[in-house]
């Protein structure tokens, strides 16, 4: 994969200075204002994440992430012009890997950047349980050999969860995981990420209910079997 960030943003100013920002850290980027160009660019460059802003001209940014997510994993941070609008996305479960409101500082997206990468960056391992089977270098889940076209951020919660089968994680210790040096978005983060595990779980094995909520407390992975 390349390290090449595309930046999906229409006012010039704004992206050249993201442009700018990333360069001085080491990055390559690429650029686009419009919307339509941001899927041909996707498939043909495959970029090793992409920032992209909401309101475009040509194709919404929520259209663009959810076709992106049809095809490829590639991290997404959605940038949205008010904080408001992050919950509404949440709700929506694009399957985005993180959201930063503008106005921003060039170096708060750049720290973002790099956390995204650092926890979607390739693990080895390789591990199963009875049906379920966790690929961590193509990011892939498959349960009865099916896969669950599970996002970064979902595979990364479920491994996690998985790596220490009973043991109850509260929200918070998910986020310190999943978001180590950001601050919290919202709580609802975490609960909307489990429930769209859960629900490419059931999709594919309806009988199945890996990750096990403990009221007031959290999450836990258990692969019994539901009675
Ligand atoms: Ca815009």
């Amino acid at each position: 994969m390349s390290e090449t960030i595309l930046i999906v943003e229409d006012e010039p100013k704004l992206a050249r200075l993201l442009g700018n920002y990333l360069s001085q850290a080491g990055f390559e980027t690429d650029s686009v204002d419009n919307g339509l160009q941001v899927l041909p660019l996707v498939r043909s460059r495959m970029p090793a994440l992409i920032l992209l802003d909401l309101m475009l001209p040509g194709k919404n940014g929520i259209d663009i992430c959810k076709e992106i997510r049809t095809f490829s994993p590639v991290p997404i941070i959605m940038i949205t012009a008010r904080i408001e609008e992050i919950d509404r996305l949440l709700g929506l479960e694009l399957g985005a890997d993180d959201y930063i409101c503008k106005p921003f500082s060039p170096r708060e997206v750049v720290a973002r950047v790099r956390a995204v990468l650092r926890r979607s960056g390739p693990q080895a391992e390789y591990v199963s349980t009875g049906d379920l089977q966790l690929d961590g270098e193509r990011f892939k889940a498959t349960v009865r050999g099916r896969d669950l076209e599970l996002t970064v951020v979902e595979f990364q919660l479920l491994s996690f969860l998985f790596s220490n089968p009973g043991r109850i994680y509260s929200r918070n210790q998910l986020m310190d995981r999943i978001y180590p040096d950001q601050r919290i978005v919202s709580d609802r983060t975490i609960d909307s990420h489990i429930k769209n595990i859960r629900k490419k779980i059931s999709g594919v094995a309806p009988d199945r209910e890996l990750i096990h909520s403990v009221y007031g407390a959290g999450y836990k992975f258990d692969a019994e079997i539901k009675s």
